[in-house]
């Protein structure tokens, strides 16, 4: 039996040339890993990795393959092209089924019987793999289970919903061999001697934390009860990526941060088992002592992110942060004095900023000098506490790094702002020096992915918006 897991990140390259990270559908791996543990061949396809191939392409070659079964996992910009991949394999795949965190938002389209047929024969709703375990007998046979929680065959009918996984160590690790080396990019700071191969791992899952900017659809899969796996399974992925060639690693949990318990136990097995590389991970903009952070970085901890977003409490406060400016510049300066690179996010343009209190950020940022800065344009995403909160300002178009842009004259205002901002922070002599000093490594030894970024980078800033 053969299946075939396409994640369609097809389309998703905006004309704008912001560089960005291809991340790993970890959710199709770690799905992969349970079909193969049931004797499953398996294929893994991800389409962003191939982005000159057209629909129509990528339609013939799944054609082609005819899986025993396909899943397909849609991104928000590749919704339709998901959807019509799905439609173009009718009565070549035995079963088509759809998985990831748009699913449920897209179940009943999916499922409907209109004059085309199904586009698919069940989608997997919430978190993925108890749900692929419970399916795997039926699955074998060719055939989806009338119900099952977690499965919504019939447009209309919810699913039973399922409970959330208590224990992550009972998921087998990831199919890591169907993702390393097959192209992914990364684009932050990363301490790395030689050609880059980014791993990424995902080891906790749940938020609960309430910034009202964020979007509930990244979030309803894993919903908000915070589950980490523990420090040795965690360890057993990082050799097994080690095995496979990836020589960095970026944790992509939302809130790898949560407790910094876990983080030292996490660390300290990677020290006694050897597991040291390079590796990124989001945190909290507060709470990290400077002991924990040392012992980070002699685990290889290379850099790390956070959401300062403003220079302005007051605007933290409107956020929603939970943390103070007096905070995140302790922060900054504990990174930083542990020898942990720092890629700070911000925002500008938050309903209520004053022009004095976004300048106030501008200078917040020079202040703590990110090693990699992300300035993004206050957006309302479907769903997030602030479409309640500020609906006027919710648009359908736009992602966080561009802005919804050519709505209005402010929002072009800001994206102006914002590049020119990023030109005089980026080529100043001061960021271009302690980069060269810090990065000229990782520059000499990944030279051409590095070149990339750069002209991409150089672009996206002389780009007239
Ligand atoms: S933005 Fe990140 S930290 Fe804030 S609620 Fe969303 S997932 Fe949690």
């Amino acid at each position: 039996v053969r299946a075939l897991l396409v994640n369609v990140g097809h389309g998703q390259e905006p004309a704008d040339p912001h560089p960005r990270h291809h991340v790993a559908p970890m959710d199709l791996a770690q799905c992969a890993a349970i079909l193969e543990a049931d004797g499953w061949r398996v294929e893994l396809w991800d389409t962003v990795l191939t982005p000159s191939a057209s629909s129509a392409e990528i339609e013939a070659r799944v054609r082609h393959k005819a899986p025993d079964l396909l899943i397909v996992r849609p991104l928000h910009a590749s919704l339709h092209v998901a959807e019509q991949l799905l439609r173009s394999q009718a009565g070549t795949t035995a079963l088509r089924l759809a998985m990831g965190p748009l699913v449920p938002h897209i179940a009943n389209d999916l499922l409907a019987d209109g004059e085309l047929g199904r586009a698919a024969d069940g989608a997997i709703v919430g978190e993925p793999e108890p749900t692929l375990i419970d399916l795997l007998p039926h699955l074998r046979e060719g055939r989806l289970p009338a119900s099952l929680a977690g499965l919504r065959t019939r447009a209309g009918e919810r699913e039973k919903p399922r409970a959330f996984l208590k224990d992550l160590d009972s998921l087998p690790i990831p199919a890591q061999h169907l993702l390393v080396g097959r192209g992914y990019r990364f684009r932050y700071p990363l301490d790395v001697d030689g050609p880059l191969h980014i791993g990424y791992v995902l080891t906790s899952r749940g938020c609960a934390l309430g910034c009202i900017f964020c979007a509930p659809v990244e979030r309803e899969t894993f919903g908000t009860k915070y589950r980490f796996r523990s420090a040795d399974h965690v360890v057993d992925e990082l050799l097994r990526l080690r095995e496979l060639g990836a020589n960095a690693v970026y944790f992509i949990d939302d809130f790898f941060g949560f407790s910094p318990r876990r983080i030292r136990d996490l660390c300290e097995a990677m020290i006694a088992r050897d597991a040291v590389m390079p590796w990124c991970a989001q945190i909290r903009a507060q709470g990290i002592s400077l002991d924990l952070l040392r012992l980070m970085r002699r685990a290889g901890c290379s850099t790390l992110c956070f959401g300062a977003e403003s220079g302005s409490d007051r605007v933290l406060g409107l956020l929603r942060k939970g943390v103070t400016v007096a905070e995140v510049r302790e922060q900054a300066a504990r990174i930083r004095h542990a020898g942990i690179q720092l890629v700070g996010y911000f925002i500008v343009g938050v309903p209520g900023e004053t022009d004095a209190e976004r300048q106030t950020t501008y200078d917040f940022i020079e202040e703590i000098a990110p090693d990699l800065v992300q300035l993004h344009i206050f957006n309302v995403f479907p769903g997030a506490p602030a479409m309640d909160m500020f609906p006027e300002r919710y648009v359908e178009e736009g992602t966080k790094f561009t802005g919804p842009r050519g709505l209005d004259q402010r929002m072009i205002d800001l994206d102006r702002e914002r590049r020119s901002f990023y030109r005089r922070y980026y080529l100043s002599p001061r960021y271009l020096g302690r980069a060269l000093r810090r990065r000229w490594r990782p520059l000499l030894h990944n030279f051409g992915e590095e070149a990339e970024f750069v002209v991409r980078t150089t672009r996206f800033f002389l780009e007239r918006p």
